[in-house]
């Protein structure tokens, strides 16, 4: 199925500046009034807005660091002790957004799944729809076996399965657990490896965000989400699998 372009999909574009202040009636107030220095109230925009920021996943952290520092100090509730309630009140509800987008973007994981959820893919809705219906149905959630782990992990689980039983008879076996531990540094290595798989996923991305939107580069901005969750999805069955091996070594 595929959908047609309408207008609303796609990035917003950056808010001008064109917010007036509710003090001084300037122009150009966004958290703050250029002119009076006043607090703003806070805008409904997504975290990327909050810094200014376009939609874009590779980010300058040191930048979104000294953003984040500077408006810290500006909304510290010691400035605003002679403010109106009102003020103060803004200026918390602005503290507040500003450690949330601050933490959910510094982080590479947070900021794609963030990104994602703009894009109308909820990754943890899906999961906790899947693991409520499993438990409808009076099942175990089904984990999806990432295609190029099927290997793998039907040998790990087999081994996984050899070892329990010596566990369970008392019995110790090192070349098995040997193995196990083999296994495992993989796993963990291919972890690692899928955040650069994402940073090239992100610079497409990116790319993407510059062009002009039409049909054709809504499509590529489809496939690329699905790159992403797809990656995401192996990331948290991979760190699942990774929690599974050490119970049973640790048993
Ligand atoms: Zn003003």
């Amino acid at each position: 199925m595929t959908k047609t372009f309408v207008g609303e999909i796609g990035p917003k574009p950056l808010p001008e500046k064109t917010r007036t202040c509710w003090s001084c009636g300037s122009m150009g107030a966004e958290h703050f009034c250029e002119s009076c220095g006043k607090v703003q109230a806070p805008a409904a925009v997504d975290y990327f807005a909050f810094f200014g920021l376009p939609l874009k996943l590779s980010l300058d952290i040191a930048a979104l660091e000294r953003d984040f520092y500077g408006l810290s100090r500006r909304l510290h509730p010691d400035r605003s002790a002679r403010a109106s309630a009102l003020e103060q009140e803004w200026s918390l509800e602005q503290s507040a957004l500003l450690n949330d987008a601050y933490r959910t973007l510094r982080d590479p994981i947070k900021r794609t799944e963030y990104l994602l959820k703009l894009e109308g893919v909820d990754l943890a809705e899906q999961s906790k729809s899947a693991t409520e219906q499993a438990r409808t149905a009076g099942e175990i959630k089904k984990q999806v076996v990432p295609a190029d782990l099927l290997e793998e992990v039907f040998e790990l689980n087999l081994q996984l399965e050899q070892l329990r039983g010596y566990k369970k008879m008392g019995e110790h076996d090192s070349s098995v657990t040997e193995e196990i531990r083999n296994h495992k540094i993989a796993l963990e290595t291919r972890y690692e490896a899928l955040l650069d798989e994402l940073r090239s996923y992100w610079s497409e991305w990116d790319t993407l965000i510059e062009k002009h939107r039409s049909e054709a580069a809504e499509n590529e901005r489809r496939q690329v989400t699905r790159k992403m969750v797809d990656l995401l999805n192996r990331r948290n069955y991979i760190r699942n699998l990774v929690r599974d091996v050490n119970a049973v070594l640790e048993a």
